[in-house]
């Protein structure tokens, strides 16, 4: 049976927004020594927005962007969904017939026409090639915090697109009152090295790895448990769901996708980072009370 302690305190997080799917994660949350963090859509908004497109020398802009746009469409990812905006608002029209494979953490395969495209990051495009094709943006960019996706063909890159997300504006002050109570911030995030060094310094975040895949954000969670005990992962989406159940606590966005939510031990219904301190404390009170 559950202790009226226990029953108190996880009402009283329900009407401050943090869902407890049990008393014994209540519990251990006031153990927590270090908590990682996905980016894209837990750190930051989610919501990016494109700043730049290059397009290869001699291809049609608009053939070009209806492409890349109509493989986004089909993907519900944050960048796939800035992505089709852009595209459309340029007015880029929507091609029919083509397919895509979904490759969590990398970006998108997409067949149409009998040929293979691919979307993503650099790594999954062909990191040389992109490179090349980027002329030394890749880097400027990656400084303002942007991350980059390409698209390409069995011709070589055709197209890339910036995308600026904008970190949560209660990010800085949760971290900071997480590092007051002792608690190390870990970023584990699929983008490349740049983009993840400038949005944990802009965010204050203790350390961080940068190009995980899913099953990398799940070592890198095994290290930090061997290294600080019990640890708690926070995270929106599809490639998280691994950690999520990997780590001691698994906690997710209340507008994360679907397998997040059911995956995690507890909801941010709020999207609050604010609430992860305010979650340590209150199992800090009520592991008082209960002994
Ligand atoms: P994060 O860990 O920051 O939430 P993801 O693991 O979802 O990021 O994605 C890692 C990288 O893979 C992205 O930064 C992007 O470059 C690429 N990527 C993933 N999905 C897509 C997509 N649908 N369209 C374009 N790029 C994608
Ligand atoms: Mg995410």
């Amino acid at each position: 049976s559950i202790m009226p302690a226990t029953l108190s305190a996880i009402s009283n997080g329900a009407r401050h927004g943090v869902l407890f799917k049990g008393g014994s994660h209540l519990e251990s949350l006031s153990s927590v020594k270090a908590i990682a963090f996905d980016k894209t859509g837990t750190l930051t908004e989610g919501r990016p927005a494109v700043t730049d497109l290059i397009i290869r020398d001699g291809l049609d802009r608009s053939e070009t962007l209806s492409l890349l746009g109509t493989i986004e469409s089909l993907s519900s990812h944050p960048l796939a969904v800035a992505i089709q905006a852009f595209a459309e608002r340029e007015g880029a029209g929507l091609l029919q017939g083509v397919e895509i494979r979904d490759i969590p953490g990398s970006g998108l395969e997409a067949d149409w026409e009998r040929r293979t495209y691919r979307v993503g990051k650099p790594g999954f495009v062909g990191k040389e090639e992109a490179t090349v094709f980027a002329d030394g943006a890749l880097e400027r960019l990656g400084n303002e915090g942007k991350t980059v996706v390409f698209l390409r063909d069995d011709t070589g890159i055709l197209a890339l697109a910036a995308l600026k997300d904008t970190l949560r504006p209660e990010a800085v002050e949760a971290l900071g009152a997480l590092r007051a109570i002792g608690i190390r911030t870990v970023m584990l995030t699929g983008d490349n090295e740049q983009t993840a060094r400038a949005i944990a310094e802009e965010a204050g975040i203790d350390e961080y790895t940068a190009e995980c895949l899913p099953e990398t954000k799940v070592a890198r969670l095994k290290e930090l448990e061997k290294d600080y005990g019990t640890v708690a992962m926070i995270g929106d989406g599809i490639n998280d769901a691994p950690a999520l159940a990997t780590a001691s606590i698994g906690i997710a966005m209340g507008d994360g996708t679907g397998v997040a939510l059911e995956t995690a031990d507890v909801v941010l219904m709020k999207n609050d980072l604010r609430r992860l301190p305010y979650a340590s404390r209150l199992s800090g009170r009520m592991n008082r009370i209960v002994k």
